[in-house]
């Protein structure tokens, strides 16, 4: 074995190892969060690679978002091999469209579309379907999900029904707005996101010699997250990989977070049924979190409905011991806020990065109050949901007078000229308030700071080599990045860890999300989300709630029913103000609010004795379990500690259950 091959299998573990090692084709790599499997395959990668199996260029490593993309680039880079191809989906096929359009279709390639729902509300206008702007937007995610799930138009009405699913106006209506979409998109040439991958499948069928040359190009796959991959991503896979199988895959079924918009763990789960031969192998060690994110972690895992088999992973954490998880309750999100940004404060100062910070939420409206917060505490932030650097207009804007600045070749600093230039469509001295036009400042930034960056690297960085610098890292969809605490949505989370984190506005109606409500495999989405946040934090976990929007406001929210359980009776956060059927306010404890199975309120049901609804199944031993509490009141008294430090009454409940505890 050569220098690097040991240097690439240290620091592995056995089983991590034996995915790097596996032959080439299929292999499996079933695991929970944090337990390498991003590291594995990029080890992996370069193990092939250096082996001399397979040469850099040949292989194709594909994930979902341009963050998780971007981060794997930086890893192959860091082990020699520049020349592999870590992308999105979707930046794969636009890549590849680009290439083969103008032999298959002969014709310049289309533009993707902007403003789509302009598309769709004219579609819409035409058939006579609402046109509000948030009635738009529900269809255009509808269609999304159609096109992801490989659901034609005709298909659309049959396709809902068996799958139960409802449609945000009736499905006439939908076929119709999808039908006129479709055609006007055509018709103007324009292509939207999921036909990139469409017509990627689609001259991959049906052009046997584009076919025959890709698969002279790339001969081995990775994907990550496969957890999240849809029938129209899996369909694009298929063309890539032909009648081979040279395929590595890697997930984690708990961490799929995407299935309202199609995303299925089937593939992952059933990987060795399509290659019965594939080497599987599964990990169990976590090297990301400290025991104690890894035992909440379990728990809000472990209380899921329905884990298929294949996902009913523990993690063992590996990491030296850390501060507990913390829970705080606020009367208000303002209060809430500025007791994050106070905490923030704190690590920063104790020498936590601010690039190994994040706040993360529900929804992206959530990230407003904290942007105030940390404004105000001097801070500084990047707020994520900062897909597609390249395609927003200030950095469109700013392209095109950085190369007009760089053909009158100026004299000066570099990071002066970019910034002098750049005053011109904008950037200020002082970050503005408010999200887009901080946003848009932000990216002006990172323009900036890049060519800080370019001319501390690289000797004799002029204007025109960094636009050089821009547009390649354009065509490769690398955005640059600020330095600053992470706000970011728990979806765009994934794959991704810092040493904090902060799960903020954990109240019901935000997590699980109020339309998931009565639907029980959407309510088990949200758990999963909760399970991706946890995962994240390498050592301090901060989750929080309050129970106002605004200061003052009325106090009616509840905690997120996924945290009963998880949090010590007699910790002070367990106060929690529930609003009765006649909307009286009363203290009671959390076990009576929500079924512990299933999630749904037991406000007005009558509720089974073990926080259970009458419709959840039990197989709870009740002698055992009543044991059980007797046993850890008489060790608790013993050790003169709170009944919880014992053990906590989602232990209890596992044992008495008979599920896997901690
Ligand atoms: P997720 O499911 O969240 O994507 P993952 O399984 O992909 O997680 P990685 O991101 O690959 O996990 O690894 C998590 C962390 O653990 C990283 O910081 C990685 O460098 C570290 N790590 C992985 N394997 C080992 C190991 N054998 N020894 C030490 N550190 C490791
Ligand atoms: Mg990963």
């Amino acid at each position: 074995v050569g220098e690097a091959e040991k240097n690439l299998l240290e620091g592995l573990d056995p089983e991590q190892r034996a995915a790097v090692q596996a032959p080439r084709g299929p292999v499996c790599v079933l695991a929970g969060a944090g337990t390498g499997k991003t590291r594995t395959i990029t080890h992996r990668i370069a193990y092939l690679c250096h082996t001399g199996h397979v040469s850099a260029g040949q292989v194709l490593a594909v994930t979902f978002t341009n963050r998780a993309a971007g981060e794997m680039r930086t890893r192959l880079r860091a082990l020699g091999i520049p020349a592999a191809q870590a992308r999105t989906f979707h930046s794969a096929a636009l890549r590849q469209l680009r290439y083969f359009w103008p032999r298959v279709v002969g014709d310049a390639p289309w533009n993707l579309i902007e403003g789509k729902l302009r598309l769709i509300g004219q579609a819409a206008h035409k058939v006579g379907a609402p046109t509000e702007v948030e009635v738009l937007r529900d269809l255009a995610s509808e269609i999304e999900w159609a096109k992801a799930s490989l659901v034609s138009p005709d298909d659309y009405p049959d396709a809902i029904r068996r799958r139960h699913r409802t449609p945000p106006v009736p499905a006439e209506q939908v076929v119709a707005v999808y039908q006129g979409y479709e055609k006007l998109k055509n018709r103007a040439k324009l292509l939207d996101f999921d036909d990139l991958l469409l017509h990627t499948a689609a001259v991959l069928e049906e052009h046997p010699q584009v076919a025959e040359e890709f698969h002279e190009r790339y001969r081995c796959f990775v994907v990550d997250e496969y957890q999240d991959v849809t029938p129209l991503q899996q369909r694009v896979l298929d063309g890539w990989l032909g009648q081979r199988d040279d395929l590595t895959v890697v997930g984690d079924a708990n961490q799929t977070i995407y299935s309202f918009a199609g995303a299925s763990p089937r593939p992952l789960l059933e990987f060795t049924r399509r290659f019965p031969e594939a080497s599987v192998i599964r990990l169990e060690r976590d090297y990301r979190s400290t025991p104690q994110v890894v035992t909440l972690a379990n728990q809000v895992i472990s209380a899921a409905r329905d884990r298929p088999a294949g996902s009913r992973l523990k993690l063992i954490g590996q990491r030296p011991a850390g501060p507990v998880p913390q829970f705080h309750e606020y009367d208000d999100e303002p209060a809430e806020a500025a007791a994050v940004a106070e905490r923030i404060k704190d690590l920063v100062d104790a020498g936590t990065p601010l690039s190994e910070i994040a706040v993360l939420y529900r929804v992206n409206a959530q990230s407003e109050a904290y942007e105030q917060a940390l404004t105000e505490a001097g801070i500084p932030y990047l707020v994520r949901g900062g897909e597609r650097f390249f395609e927003r207009q200030e950095v469109r804007q700013a392209m095109s007078a950085l190369r007009m600045a760089s053909a009158d070749a100026p004299e000066g600093e570099l990071p002066d000229l970019v910034r002098r230039t750049l005053e011109r469509v904008g950037l200020t001295a002082e970050p503005p308030t408010g999200g887009s036009a901080r946003e848009r400042w932000e990216s002006l930034l990172a323009i900036v700071e890049l060519a800080e960056e370019l001319t501390a690297t690289v000797q004799g960085a002029d204007l025109p080599r960094f636009v050089a610098e821009l547009e390649t890292r354009a065509a490769a969809q690398h955005p640059p990045t600020v330095e600053g605490v992470t706000l970011a949505s728990l979806h765009a989370s994934k794959g991704l860890e810092w040493d904090a984190v902060f799960l903020i506005g954990l109240v019901d109606g935000t997590l699980p999300i109020q339309f998931a409500d009565g639907d029980e495999p959407a309510i088990e989405e949200e758990r999963r989300l909760l399970y991706v946040g946890v995962t994240r934090a390498r050592e301090h976990l901060w989750l929080s709630w309050s129970l106002s929007r605004s200061p003052g406001g009325r106090r009616h929210r509840r905690r997120c029913r996924f945290l009963y359980g998880l949090i010590p009776d007699d910790h002070p956060t367990a106060r929690l103000v529930r609003r009765d059927n006649n909307h009286n306010h009363t203290k009671g404890p959390a076990a009576k609010l929500s079924c512990r199975v299933c999630g749904r309120s037991l406000v007005g049901t009558v509720a089974t004795k073990l926080g259970r609804c009458t419709d959840c199944p039990s197989d709870v031993d009740e002698e055992l379990l009543s044991k059980l509490r007797d046993w850890r009141m008489t060790r608790a008294k013993e050790l003169k500690v709170p009944a919880y430090v014992v053990f906590t009454d989602a232990t209890l409940m596992a044992i008495a259950e008979q599920r896997p505890t901690d």
